[in-house]
Order: C-alpha cells, then sequence, then structure tokens
C-alpha cells in the first residue's frame, strides 16, 4: 500500500477551539503582533515547538500511574536508568529536568573562561550556557548546511577538515570537550551521518579531547541513518542509535523531545571523576541524583517513551508526515530549507514575502499572517530572535529568514496537515498585501519571546 497511515488510534482527545479570521485578528492585536502572548486555546494548529508537546501513549499513561515518588532509591528511578543504559551504553546516568539543566550542569563543571567548544551547531540554550561561562561556542558545519536549496542528506555533518585544523591548532586546555548535535536543530533539524560521528570522535579522541553528543533526536538522525546511509538499512533503530552513543564519552538529552515525555531529560556519562562533580551540582540545582527535578512518574513516562521512540513504523509516519507538509508547500511555490528535516519544516519567507525589507521583519509577518489566515502558530527564526545592532547602529541580519513549522510528535493528523497546506495557499494569493513590522518595545535581549510590535 502507498499510503501511510497514522500507527495509532485516538483513544483521548483534547479539543481544538474552532476560531474565525476576525476573532484572530483581534487576538493578534492583543497581543501586540507577538505569537508568544497569544493564548495557546486561541491557536488552533499549534506548530511553535515539538519539545515537550508530545502525545503520550496509553503505556506510558499506565507506567506514570507505577510512579514511585520516594526521595530517594525510587524505583521509578531504576527502571529510567535502566532503559537509558541499555540505549545509550553510557556508565553513569543523571536524571535532569530539562535539557538545558544538562547543559547548564556539564558546562559549569568543565567550561571555563577563555575555552571553546567546537559543535556542528550550537542549538540556543547550549550556547547561552557554554557563552555564560565565558567560553566561546563555535560552530563548524559543513558549507551545504547553510544553503536552504542544497539536497545533500547528512547536512547537519561537522567541517572534518575545519575540526582538525581547529584541534591542531587549539591548546588541549581550551578545548574541554568535542559536541554534535543529532539532529542539527539549529541548521534545519538536518541529520549527521554515522561515518561523521565516527571521524569526529576519532579526531576529538586522537587529541585526548573527550566527545559528547547533544542527543534530543537521536532516534530521528538514527533512522535518517538507516534511509540515507549505505551500510545501514537493514540495522534497526535500536542499533544504530546504540552505535552512535558508543562512539561518545558522553551525552546532554532534553527528554521533551526523542522520548515523548512532556518533561525530563538527561546526561549520560562514562568519567567517574565528571560524574562526580556533576552529581554534587546536580544535588544543589536539581535535587537528590535518584530524581534529578522530576517526579517518579516523570521518569516512568521517559523509559516507556524510549521504547516507543524507536519504533520504525512510528518513525516512517513521523517523516512521512513531515515530508507531507514540506512537499506540500513546496508545490504551492513556497521554498523551504530542503531536504525535509525530521521534526520541522522551515520556510524561507524571502521567498514568499520578497518585498517586504528585511528590517521590518518579513519572517515574522509571515508569521503573523498564517496565524490570522488560519490559527496556525509558527516560529520565526530569523531577524526578530537573530537580528543584532552592529557598533553604527544598522542591523545586521542573520543568514536566513526563516519560519519555523515544528510538528508535535503524534498529535495532528494528515486533514490537519492538508488545513495547514490550504492555509498556506489562501496566504500565498494574498501576499502581496501582507505588511511588514516594527517594534513598538524592543527587550534588551532573547527579544522574540517578550517584544511588541505594530504593523508598518
Ligand atoms: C530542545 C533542545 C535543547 C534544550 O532542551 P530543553 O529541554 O528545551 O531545555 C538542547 N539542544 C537541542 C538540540 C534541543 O533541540
Amino acid at each position: 500500500m502507498k499510503t501511510i497511515i497514522e500507527p495509532f488510534r485516538i483513544k483521548s482527545l483534547e479539543p481544538i477551539k474552532m476560531t474565525d479570521r476576525p476573532y484572530r485578528e483581534k487576538a493578534l492585536r492583543k497581543a501586540h503582533y507577538n505569537l508568544f502572548a497569544i493564548p495557546a486555546e486561541d491557536v488552533m494548529i499549534d506548530l511553535l515547538t515539538d519539545s515537550g508537546t508530545s502525545s503520550m501513549s496509553n503505556a506510558q499513561w499506565a507506567a506514570i500511574m507505577m510512579g514511585d515518588e520516594s526521595y530517594a532509591g525510587a524505583s521509578s528511578f531504576f527502571r529510567f536508568e535502566s532503559a537509558v543504559k541499555e540505549l545509550t551504553g553510557f556508565k553513569y546516568i543523571l536524571p535532569v529536568h530539562q535539557g538545558r539543566a544538562a547543559e547548564k550542569i556539564l558546562f559549569t563543571t568543565i567550561a571555563k573562561k577563555g575555552d571553546i567548544i567546537p559543535n556542528n551547531s550550537h542549538f540556543d540554550t547550549t550556547r547561552a550556557n557554554v557563552e555564560v561561562r565565558e567560553a566561546e561556542a563555535r560552530d563548524l558545519l559543513v558549507p551545504e548546511g547553510r544553503d536552504p536549496r542544497n539536497k545533500s542528506p547528512f547536512k547537519g555533518n561537522i567541517d572534518i577538515n575545519k575540526l582538525s585544523e581547529f584541534l591542531k591548532s587549539t591548546p588541549r586546555e581550551r578545548i574541554p570537550l568535542v559536541m554534535l548535535t543529532v539532529t542539527n536543530n539549529s541548521g534545519g533539524g538536518q541529520p549527521v551521518s554515522m561515518a561523521n560521528i565516527r571521524e569526529t570522535s576519532k579526531l576529538a579522541h586522537q587529541h585526548g579531547v573527550p566527545f559528547f553528543l547533544d542527543a534530543c533526536r537521536f532516534a530521528e538522525n538514527a533512522y535518517f541513518i538507516k534511509l540515507r546511509e549505505p551500510g545501514y538499512e537493514n540495522k534497526s533503530v535500536f542499533e544504530i542509535a546504540h552505535e552512535m552513543f558508543s562512539y561518545a564519552d558522553g551525552c546532554t538529552m532534553s527528554a521533551k523531545k526523542d522520548a515523548f515525555a512532556n518533561i525530563g531529560g538527561w546526561i549520560g556519562a562514562n568519567d567517574e571523576g565528571l560524574v562526580s562533580n556533576m552529581r554534587n551540582l546536580l544535588i544543589l540545582t536539581e535535587g537528590f541524583p535518584t530524581y534529578g527535578g522530576l517526579a517518579g512518574r516523570d521518569l516512568d513516562a521517559i523509559a516507556q517513551g524510549l521504547k516507543e521512540i524507536v519504533d520504525e513504523d512510528y518513525l516512517k509516519y513521523r517523516f512521512a508526515s513531515t515530508r507531507y507538509l514540506g512537499e506540500g508547500l513546496l508545490k504551492r511555490g513556497i521554498q523551504i530549507v530542503e531536504p525535509p528535516g525530521g521534526h520541522a519544516i522551515y520556510v524561507d519567507a524571502l521567498s514568499v514575502l520578497p518585498n517586504i525589507p528585511r528590517d521590518q521583519f518579513p519572517g515574522h509577518a509571515l508569521a503573523c499572517a498564517l496565524y490570522e489566515v488560519g490559527g496556525i502558530r509558527g516560529c520565526e527564526i530569523g531577524t526578530v530572535m537573530f537580528g543584532k545592532k552592529g557598533p553604527d547602529g544598522k542591523n545586521i541580519f542573520p543568514a536566513l529568514e526563516l519560519v519555523r513549522l515544528a510538528i508535535p510528535r503524534r498529535v495532528y493528523t494528515q486533514s490537519h496537515v492538508d488545513y495547514v497546506l490550504e492555509c498556506a495557499e489562501e496566504l500565498m494569493k494574498e501576499c502581496n498585501k501582507i505588511r511588514g513590522l516594527r517594534f513598538t518595545y524592543e527587550p534588551p535581549a532573547l527579544r522574540h519571546f517578550t517584544a511588541k510590535f505594530e504593523r508598518v
């Protein structure tokens, strides 16, 4: 059969409040044209993020009832720990409340002023946790990763030549670790090949530097390897993921992504001394090492989620539904970052709204228009999020002006995606009438969260 169906049926449901365009126009005005300020119940299809927004399975809800809320040594912890160890092979697992807590503990422990941490692309919270240590987060992505129209299979790879140069020319004591983000969230959700992971590991180890994975979307990355890298077509996603982790000395993880949990994460590592230091900090900031800022039931939801995330029928459907949205947009003349990533589609806003000058935020204008047309909430990843003012007061624009449509796991059906595509088609008909925006309030940092705007 050609039709790929959702490999689940719906047992418990969450109603969507249906709204019309005048209602949404008013809601957007009231939110000062900032989609983060719109109450979620006024959103019909929420594609703001895939983080913590997964739908849990009946088995996960059942596991939640088995949650052991003992302060120390809860059985939930041991179920969680054995699921993570079986998958990753790391000797020590520290639970945390979400990915950035793992990053905070790791970088507080290992990074100091003047250090440099290479990565394919640092995710924004990773970068922030490196920079707060006054260390440098250096992105060494392959050049094709920056070209939205390049269709290479592994656009998330780190540039091995650049990494090698960097390791040769930088004193060892200034490199606390080398990191790879799988898949590369800041770079269109593009995967990293096993060859690249292996090579990175080898280079780092030749220079005596530990190698860590930012493993948030490890299952999607493993499935891309299965589909695209010769030699892996007959291996299971679990085996491939296990091999990915086997080259690393540790990982940070947000269970809000590829663990189907609504909250949680972990640090995995093999070095006892490092783990001992991190554990002390964990107790200070997250909690006792057998719960790490989570309830016992959350640990059980993760343990069960990890069994489900490597299910290949699920991953097949996941990729098919993301690709369906991406290809549907391309068919309607809307350029996206190609090829489609695993968890999101990134729309090239400049291809839709070429007439809006960049200092009037075409990406943000597109995201606002999509909300008005269909009650769809995406996320601008462009000038509002990453633009800066130069010393001369002039704007410095990021390379790309994107709107990310992230797909929550197991939440929306194909007819929801068809609706999004129909809205995109409507929007294209009126794209000449869409106006740019300007700040009425510009916060000093992370301005996308709390900025206010008006239409030009
Ligand atoms: C989401 C994410 C993080 C941070 O995780 P949180 O749970 O949101 O704190 C880190 N790295 C990557 C690649 C992510 O996608």
